[in-house]
């Protein structure tokens, strides 16, 4: 059996340990909910761009639209105006201008055929980007309500295992507390170690024979003189 003073230690880290594994959790928690938050936002940004690139072929297809418009009406005015003319030069310049608002005519209508295309293509892409951002939406929601309820949980576990450290710590001559922490600190979490296989089970370096029966003894508080870590004989 080790000393009572040991035991008490042994109690003190476990629950330290234990709060440690619990605190690290908690801090997992916020990064993995942004995770998601910063996909939500990524996949709303992508909706809304392919919300604009759509907006913005619609915009270019009325304008191209009002263009044609107007073409249209100028050529038939002109056609108009070759009935009232005399003059065979002007009648031939004003037959070209009606060539070229032709086909400036249609290379707007050519434009605005593809035009549709590029519109149809844009809503189908609009339409499946708004199914991901729902997706996203719904995802994140509940991601934040399980790990939010999952954070609560812990926190009320570290508080728990908080209160029953202090009511430990407070039985611990405050010297040896001191001595615990300050090891606890500085080796990784682990200030008290069973001796296993004649060796210290946290630096893993070989006991004297001498230290080693005088911890199997457990009459004096021993420690490991390589990592200063206090040992117990665990039989
Ligand atoms: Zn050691």
């Amino acid at each position: 059996m080790p000393l009572p003073e040991v035991e008490e230690l042994i109690a003190l880290q476990d629950l330290d340990r234990r709060i440690a594994t619990l605190e690290a959790a908690t801090r997992a928690i916020p990064p993995l909910v942004q995770e998601f938050e910063s996909r939500l936002h990524a996949s709303r940004g992508a909706h809304e761009a392919a919300r604009g690139a759509h907006v913005e072929l619609e915009k270019t297809r009325r304008l191209k639209e009002g263009e044609l418009k107007q073409v249209e009406q100028q050529a038939k005015e002109k056609q108009v105006r070759l009935w009232e003319i005399r003059k065979n030069e002007e009648y031939s310049a004003v037959l070209k201008e009606i060539e070229l608002l032709k086909a400036k005519q249609s290379a707007l209508e050519e434009g605005i055929l593809l035009l549709f295309d590029q519109i149809e293509e844009a809503a189908r892409t609009v339409a499946t980007r708004e199914g991901d951002f729902r997706e996203r939406e719904a995802e994140f929601v509940r991601q934040r309500g399980a790990k939010g309820a999952e954070l609560t949980r812990l926190q009320q576990e570290v508080a728990e295992f908080t209160k029953q450290r202090g009511g430990r710590a407070r039985r611990i001559e405050a010297g040896l507390l001191q001595s615990y922490t300050r090891l606890l600190k500085s080796r990784g979490g682990l200030a008290v170690v069973p001796v296993k296989d004649g060796s210290c089970s946290g630096c893993f370096v070989a006991l004297t024979p001498q230290a080693h029966t005088e911890v199997r003894k457990a009459e004096v508080l021993m420690t490991c003189a390589n990592c200063q870590r206090i040992l117990y004989w665990k039989g």
